[in-house]
Order: C-alpha cells, then structure tokens, then sequence
C-alpha cells in the first residue's frame, strides 16, 4: 500500500490506524532518511497500542521498552549501530521473538537480522511536492 501524507498528524494518524492490526510477535521495519518521520509515525503506532507516555528516540540506547499498551512495544532506533553484532549484546532475539511489537528504526542497518516476514515501512520525502509531502510505503500488513 501506498500512503501519502502531508503533515506530522496525517503520518502520526495512519501509523496509529495501522497499529490497529498488529499482530503481537510483529516486526515493522522503518526505515528512511534523517528527520523524514520515523519517529512521529513511532509516535502515532504507540498511541494506537494505547501507550500514553511520549515515545522519542531512544539516544543513548538502542531500544525502549513501553509495557503499558495492549502489548509491549519494543522500539529500536539502530542508527549509531556500529555493527549488526552489537544487536546480540542486546539480546535482541527476546524481542524480535518476543510478546509484543518490534518498531526499528533504520532496520537496512541491521537488514541481516531481519526475519523474512517482517512489514516494511518506507518514509520517503518528494520536495517537489512540498516540504511536509511523505510518501508511506507499507508492505506486509493484511488489509
Ligand atoms: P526521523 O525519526 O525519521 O529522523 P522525526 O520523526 O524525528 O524523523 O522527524 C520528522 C520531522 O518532519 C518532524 O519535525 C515533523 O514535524 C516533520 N514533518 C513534516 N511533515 C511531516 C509528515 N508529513 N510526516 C511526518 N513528519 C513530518
Ligand atoms: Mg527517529
């Protein structure tokens, strides 16, 4: 599926219909430049778990736990990863085969440890169409 968006809100509100369908056990993949909406749509899907803390990027560690949605949510953000092998120091398979939702940020820099069936979501910007134009690119959510 293809979305397209054209303010913070409109990402923020499909990643939060989008969270609706989620299975737990889910890996979702995001992935695109620096400042292109990863997070805000982080933001929107945790809302929609029913989290009410605020979601940022985690700076200093690879990954946020949030337990108090309908399940847990397990937010990586890998882009100061030096090496996909630091993922097992974290013991990342508890996660990505965990109970709740795996939401990565950057997942190409880790894209070796990606299972198969993992959905993929793919920010992309289009200046030509304005400073605030995303284009969403979902694969692998059942509609
Ligand atoms: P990333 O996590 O991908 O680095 P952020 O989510 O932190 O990016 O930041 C995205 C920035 O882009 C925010 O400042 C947000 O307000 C802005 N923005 C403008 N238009 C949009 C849009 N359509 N969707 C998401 N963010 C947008
Ligand atoms: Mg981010």
């Amino acid at each position: 599926m293809i979305y397209e968006t054209n303010s913070p809100t409109e990402t923020f509100e499909l990643a939060k219909k989008i969270s609706e369908k989620i299975m737990p056990g889910s890996i979702i993949c995001l992935d695109g430049d620096l400042g292109v909406g990863k997070t805000v749509f982080t933001q929107g899907f945790a809302e929609g778990l029913g989290i009410e803390e605020s979601v940022n990027s985690p700076t200093f560690t690879i990954i946020q736990v949030y337990y108090e949605g309908r399940m847990p949510l397990y937010h990586f953000d890998v882009y100061r990863i030096g090496d996909p092998e630091e993922m097992y120091e974290i013991g990342y398979e508890d996660y990505f085969f965990g109970e709740g939702v795996c939401l990565i940020e950057w997942s190409k820099l880790i894209e070796e440890l990606i299972p198969q069936d993992a959905i993929k979501v793919i920010i992309e910007k289009n200046l030509q169409k304005g400073l605030d134009y995303r284009k969403i690119t979902v694969e692998g959510v059942c509609e």
